[in-house]
């Protein structure tokens, strides 16, 4: 099938459903593909209490669902499937899934990023059987048992902080002595008595029979090497930007990101991106929205030459 759109927005995260938000407002017809779910990784926040306007803070959940309900009351079309490809052509842009094209104006790119992977042995093996990226949709898996956070950002110490409403304890893995993580989040992690810190740790493999036992460690300073009995264990290392298929279409940075300018256009006219995929991105959500906010909005000015 082939459908003409004058903006198409990739991915359906704050930065994508706020383009769409503004787009279809503005009386463009606009489509929003989505891979898998609408949200995508703020689904796994359990509480977001740094977005204005929640007092008490909102889940993920809620807020992906208001933002999408507010901007399909617009107008805003969303289809679910994977994007393969994205063409330049001289008066079109043309968005490629399985099943489908799209020729449109427009391209808002805010695909997002995902987990990095730990890559040692046993990570691949285990997945699914005690090794997770995701502690709010897999905590209550853990129920009175031992588990471990590898991480010291914010995404690490979010998920120790839940993991510890269920495990018995929660072992806090982090390469340097010092951890990434704002000082407001560090300093409810320091205040959880079920989370303990290992400092200066790195993994080394993931050991088990069927399901995750033990994690091999090794202290980076001494060299030194020792056996963590665990249940499971939740790696929080970091984001990689979703831009496999973008690889020979856009300038990436080296991170993978999308360079763009303030107006989120990349170097390709009609093509924006927005969110944690755009390089210097402060992967906030409050930011992804913004982004989508204006590259929406000089897509719109694009669009109106
Ligand atoms: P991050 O901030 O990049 O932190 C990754 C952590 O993993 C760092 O502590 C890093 O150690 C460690 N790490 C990286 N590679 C490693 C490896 N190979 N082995 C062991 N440890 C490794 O990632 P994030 O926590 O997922 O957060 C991503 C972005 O989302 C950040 O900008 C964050 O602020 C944002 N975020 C915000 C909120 C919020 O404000 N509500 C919540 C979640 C995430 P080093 O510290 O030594 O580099």
């Amino acid at each position: 099938m082939f459908k003409d759109y004058d903006v198409v927005i990739i991915g359906g995260g704050p930065a994508g459903l706020t383009a769409g938000l503004y787009s279809a407002r503005d009386r463009l017809s606009s489509l929003l593909i989505e891979k898998g779910l609408v949200g995508g990784m703020i689904n796994e926040a359990e509480r977001l209490d740094n977005y204005p306007g929640f007092p008490e803070g909102i889940s993920g959940t809620e807020l992906t669902r208001l933002m999408h309900k507010q901007a399909t009351k617009h107008g805003l079309e969303t289809i679910y499937a994977d994007v393969t490809a994205l063409e330049i052509k001289k008066e079109s842009r043309v968005v490629r899934t399985a099943q489908d094209s799209f020729t449109t104006r427009a391209v808002i790119i805010a695909s997002g990023s995902e987990r990095e992977k730990l890559g040692v042995p046993g990570e691949k093996e285990f997945t699914g059987k005690g090794v997770s990226y995701c502690a709010t949709c897999d905590a209550p898996f853990f129920s009175g048992k031992t588990v471990a956070v590898v991480g010291g950002g914010n995404t690490a110490i979010y998920e120790a902080l839940h993991l510890a409403k269920f495990a018995a304890g929660v072992v806090l893995i982090h390469r340097r002595d010092q951890l990434r993580a704002t000082t407001v989040i560090q300093e409810r992690a320091f205040a959880e008595p079920k989370i303990e810190f290992l400092w200066n740790t790195v993994v080394q493999a993931i050991e088990g029979s069927s399901l995750v036992e033990r994690l091999i460690l090794r202290q980076v300073d001494t060299d030194k090497q020792s056996t963590l009995k665990v249940g499971g264990v939740f790696l929080a290392i970091g984001l990689k930007p979703n831009t496999g298929y973008l690889k020979d279409v856009l300038p990436l940075d080296n991170l993978g990101r999308i360079i763009t300018n303030e107006r989120m256009e990349t170097d390709i006219p009609g093509i924006f991106a927005a969110g944690d995929i755009r390089s210097n991105s402060i992967r906030q959500v409050v930011s992804a929205a913004g982004d989508g906010a204006t590259a929406a909005f000089y897509a719109k000015r694009f669009i109106e030459g």
